[in-house]
């Protein structure tokens, strides 16, 4: 906590108090869920409306991320997050059980301080945004310093719907000239931390005494078996591996082949635009990527960079033009190497470097998986590309993930998609295994407290007989 400044907690406090005002405001006038819903759809239009001009910020600010690719995230995840709200109820009662006597209420639970990534500036402060309202909570974001614009960019569009629909403005604030400093005191003083980004600022949010919702650092490793269809499983990686430049925390990361298909897929994700890197170019990309202790070093500019620039910063000279991704391949002696200087690649690195393993049986395959999310990642997405759902639940059971996608490209589908089930997020909770107190998607619901009334009922007790069964006659 010894970056806040006071400059710093006059800043949020006096923030605080605005959204405050505001909250209570909204909360006691505006009590009709459709007219909230209604609220939310158009907080979503501009956000699809607006999707160019932001997109082209976002790229620019953060000098991370592909225009195409954020303008794409932006209209799925505001036509994907008010699909799911659609039915949502945020107000007053939301359940009964008649025979227990018991009703469920929903409140708002007050301010919210969003930290917002520098990945993922652009869609995150309207999903954000979108939930706080509909549970008419007020909401104050925290950019990363350096995609302030586009942050208040969009606040701004939120707070003029608010100003048509004779709602506070105040509902939603922007911290324009962000520090770490603001940021951690800003989750000192709200209600709640929704935090997404990686470890460090997961243990700030958990540290600031105030609940939170942190949701950490991706590292999405997905394994191809021997029954899987190889071209799809080529176009699926290569459309998700590519995606923004990689800045998701869901980008594949890592395959895990089966011997078997292992060349004949390197050969079609080549044909895809993907450098198959010899010792040279994966040994300079070593050099320059990772730390001594085999994490990437943020501070390379490769996050989220192009492949030329990529290129640039390793010394690579001749790599072919066209080339979208590079393919570098791992093969440890045992899985517990993985996550060293030797073998850092099995690791998050957010770039469009794909990392490919060789494995003979399915066990070994898992334990990769596994490996790797011990180093990197843990608590986040895996995934399998096969014809066996015996193995699918195989590696559900067998790993530590929060999520396992089944024959998709694991980034277009774990935060929500409209062709699998999974709730529209831009925040993964990665559960206890990540150091998250949630493992699911984060949405509107982690937006609402809860007030259970209990009245009464017909007595639920069953026979101690019942309730203890054959551990009564035990020795014990
Ligand atoms: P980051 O953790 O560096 O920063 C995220 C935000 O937190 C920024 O606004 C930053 O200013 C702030 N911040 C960072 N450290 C802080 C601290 N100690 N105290 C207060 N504020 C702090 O993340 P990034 O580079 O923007 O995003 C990349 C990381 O986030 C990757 O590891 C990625 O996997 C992860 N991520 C996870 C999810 C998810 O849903 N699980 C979503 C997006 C990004």
């Amino acid at each position: 906590m010894s970056d806040v400044t006071e400059k710093d907690k006059e800043l949020v406090a006096g923030l605080m108090a605005r959204a405050r005002a505001a909250q209570k405001e909204f909360e006691a006038n505006f009590t009709d869920q459709d007219q909230l819903y209604e609220i939310a759809q158009h907080i979503a239009w501009v956000g699809f409306k607006y999707a160019e001009e932001i997109a082209d910020m976002a790229v620019r600010e953060s000098r991370m991320g592909k225009y195409e690719s954020k303008v794409a995230k932006m209209q799925t995840k505001m036509r994907g997050n008010i699909r799911d709200l659609k039915n949502a109820k945020t107000v007053g009662v939301v359940e009964e059980w008649p025979e227990k006597g018991l009703t469920r209420m929903v409140k708002p639970v007050g301010v919210i301080g969003a930290i917002i990534p520098c990945t993922n500036p652009e869609a995150t402060p309207f999903l954000k945004g979108m939930n706080a309202i509909i549970c008419r909570d007020a909401i104050i974001m925290s950019p990363h310093p350096r995609t302030a614009g586009t942050n208040k960019f969009c606040c701004d569009l939120m707070r003029k719907v608010l100003k048509k629909f004779g709602a506070p403005e105040d509902l939603v604030l922007s911290i324009d000239e962000p520090t770490l400093g603001a940021s951690q005191e800003l989750m000192a003083q709200c209600d709640l931390v929704l935090a997404t980004g990686g470890s460090g600022l997961v243990k700030a949010a958990y540290s600031s005494g105030t609940p939170a919702y942190g949701v950490g650092a991706g590292n999405a490793v997905v394994i191809v078996d021997e029954t899987a269809d190889l071209d799809d499983v080529a176009n699926k990686v290569y459309m998700s591996k590519t995606f923004d430049n990689a800045t998701s925390c869901s980008s594949e990361n890592s395959l895990v082949v089966q011997e078997d298909v292992y060349d004949e897929l390197l050969a079609k994700l080549q044909a895809k635009h993907g450098l198959l890197c010899n010792e040279e170019q994966q040994e300079k990309l070593r050099q320059m990527m990772f730390l001594p202790t085999g994490h990437y070093n943020g501070k390379k500019g490769f996050a989220g960079a192009t492949p030329e620039k990529i290129a640039e910063l390793a010394g690579i000279t001749d790599m072919p033009e066209g080339t979208e991704f590079f393919i570098v391949r791992e093969n440890p002696k045992t899985p517990d190497e993985i996550g060293s200087f030797e073998y850092p690649f099995g690791g998050e690195k957010l770039c469009v470097v794909l990392n490919v393993f060789k494995y003979k049986d399915f066990q070994t395959a898992i334990d990769i998986v596994n490996a790797c999310h011990r180093f990197s990642g843990l608590g986040h997405s895996c995934g399998i590309h096969t014809k066996r759902e015996d193995r699918v639940m195989e590696l559900s059971a067998k790993t530590y993930t929060s999520r396992v996608m089944v024959n998709q490209p694991v980034c277009l589908a774990n935060s929500g998609s409209f062709t699998n089930g999974m709730p529209f997020t831009l925040s993964l909770g990665c559960g206890t295994w990540g150091g998250n107190s949630a493992s699911e998607n984060i949405t509107y619901k982690q937006c609402l407290n809860n007030t259970w009334v209990a009245r009464p009922c017909k007595e639920d007790k069953p026979a101690d007989e019942v309730l203890f069964g054959k551990a009564m006659e035990s020795d014990l």
